[in-house]
């Protein structure tokens, strides 16, 4: 298992696959394990990297990772099948956008995919969140740019940014989630339901 996960950091490097940072999916796995986590739904799952450490946090967790990219999909079932963890991570090959979920709730949902719709899955996904859930997003630092329009020169880089500025703003000024801010990794936010105990 940790031989597999070393081999997933190198293949990410060598195919520049951005997976998560290691300070922020051990908050992850942390909190995972701190609330018993049970049920989590992954937008974004490259090549399952996240998803196997989340899955592998403890004994009962359950994952469901969505994936759009057909090499990065294959790449995923053929890590978490060597893992050992097809029973506990169901992969999903669709847009996180036109996926049905009926009758489903997560403990938590995390949110690692397209940055520029990064308001869109939570609009969408916030209505499968089990009571006392919250809602992780990854990459708010987007390695260092957010907050620093300024110094990019390319103009699609700063529509990204420009999206990922207004999903915090979002995030601010929502009237039914409060949202903190974690600066570790390339900065990750934890999202919870107001007005419930937890
Ligand atoms: N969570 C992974 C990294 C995900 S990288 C980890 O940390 O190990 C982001 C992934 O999201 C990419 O593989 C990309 O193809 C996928 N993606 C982007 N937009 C998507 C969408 N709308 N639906 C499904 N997958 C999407
Ligand atoms: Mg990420």
């Amino acid at each position: 298992m940790k031989e597999l996960i070393l081999e997933m950091e190198n293949y990410a490097k060598e195919k520049s696959v951005p997976i998560i940072e290691k300070d922020s999916i051990a908050y992850i796995m942390r909190y995972i394990k701190a609330n018993n986590v049970r049920n989590i739904l992954e937008i974004g799952s490259a090549i399952g990297y996240s998803a196997i450490l989340m899955a592998s946090s403890s004994k009962e967790v359950k994952v469901t990772t969505i994936e759009r990219d057909e090499t990065r999909y294959m790449e995923c079932l053929k890590n978490v099948k060597k893992c050992g963890l097809d029973k506990e991570i169901n992969v999903v090959f669709q847009d996180a956008l036109d996926v049905n979920l009926t009758g489903v709730t997560y403990d938590l949902i995390f949110i690692d995919a397209a940055k520029g719709q990064y308001k869109k899955f939570f609009e969408k996904f916030q209505y499968f969140l089990a009571p006392g859930g919250v809602i992780i997003t990854d990459n708010l630092k987007f390695h260092g740019y957010v907050g620093k329009k300024e110094t990019i020169d390319s103009k699609n880089l700063r529509g990204i940014v420009d999206k990922i500025e207004g999903y915090i703003d979002f995030l601010k000024n929502n009237e039914e989630f409060d949202t903190e801010f974690i600066d570790i990794g390339d900065g990750i936010s934890i999202s919870r339901r107001k007005n419930e105990n937890k």
